[in-house]
């Protein structure tokens, strides 16, 4: 798909969404809120649903949430305009409940579309509704800062998800925003991960057919199948360092080239938070 085609592709999606009348969300909307970002990217960011401000002006993550996820990116050294930002459900929940199963189903197969434009290598989802959708069966309070590779029934042919709390949790619980700037540290070195896993896929699917034996010789990526920390502690691999995908998209859009060391990275200025004290960080 050539960038052109990928954007006209998610801009279809959007206009599908913006008269969507699927399930009950509809009926109290100011505006859908499809979803927006680069569609070269290789990181997409899945919230849950809108908010007010992201219901007024039908884009996501704009309101106090939005601002401190885009401080969350910054942190890393990238920008808002070079990731793809999307919730669950397209439609806010009245009053910002939470989002019914049937409506997280009437809405999923949108999602499912971005994904399979998109192509992510990396999935970040952004509170348990989102977690449930790639990480099913994980509970958020030990599956906050870790990696599981996604279910191609979602869209994502050959992704790994990582997950965070929602930025508005800092809002609820002041602490939290230590535990995301933490858990943020380590979204870089989970893309790096998802490149290998990507690239390791590839080159054994690109053998021939006959060659079993060849299969089983090829060396797994470092994070398969052991499990790895990802540590947001430990220097994380410069993105130069690591070999390019191998599809045909420019690598001056892919935004982990422009991805810094930890060492880079400044540190949270906020108490380091008890809950993700001595936590394990592993692969799935
Ligand atoms: S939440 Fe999704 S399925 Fe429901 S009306 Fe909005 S776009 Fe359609």
């Amino acid at each position: 798909m050539t960038p052109d085609e990928r954007r006209e592709a998610l801009e279809s999606i959007a206009r599908e969404v913006r008269v969507c009348t699927k399930c009950r969300l509809h009926q109290s909307r100011t505006r859908a809120v499809p979803g927006e970002g680069h569609p070269e990217t290789e990181v997409i960011f899945v919230g849950e649903g809108p908010g007010f401000n992201e219901d007024q002006q039908g884009r996501p993550f704009v309101g106090a949430a939005g601002g401190l996820l885009t401080e969350l990116l910054s942190s890393v050294g990238w920008k808002r305009d070079e990731v793809f930002i999307t919730n669950v459900v397209k439609c806010r929940p009245p009053g910002n409940r939470d989002p019914e199963p049937d409506e997280i189903a009437a809405c999923r197969p949108y999602l499912q579309r971005q994904l399979e434009v998109l192509d992510p290598a990396l999935v970040v989802t952004l509170g348990r509704f989102s977690m449930a959708s790639f990480m099913p069966g994980a509970r958020i309070g030990s599956a906050h800062g870790t990696v599981r590779a996604v279910d191609p029934e979602t869209g994502a042919a050959n992704a790994t998800a990582y997950a965070m709390y929602h930025p508005a949790a800092a809002f609820r619980q002041a602490a939290m925003r230590s535990t995301l700037f933490k858990d943020m540290l380590g979204v870089p070195e989970a893309l790096l991960q998802a490149r290998q896993r990507r690239a390791h896929d590839e080159e054994t699917a690109a053998l021939p057919a006959d060659g079993l034996d060849q299969r089983a010789s090829v060396p797994p990526p470092e994070d398969e199948p052991p499990p790895t920390v990802v540590d947001a502690e430990r220097d994380v691999t410069p993105a130069h360092d690591v070999p390019a995908a191998t599809d045909a998209r420019p690598a001056v859009t892919r935004v982990n080239d422009e991805v810094g060391t930890v060492a880079d990275v400044p540190a949270p200025t906020s108490a380091p938070d008890a809950d993700a004290t001595g936590r394990q960080l592993g692969l799935f």
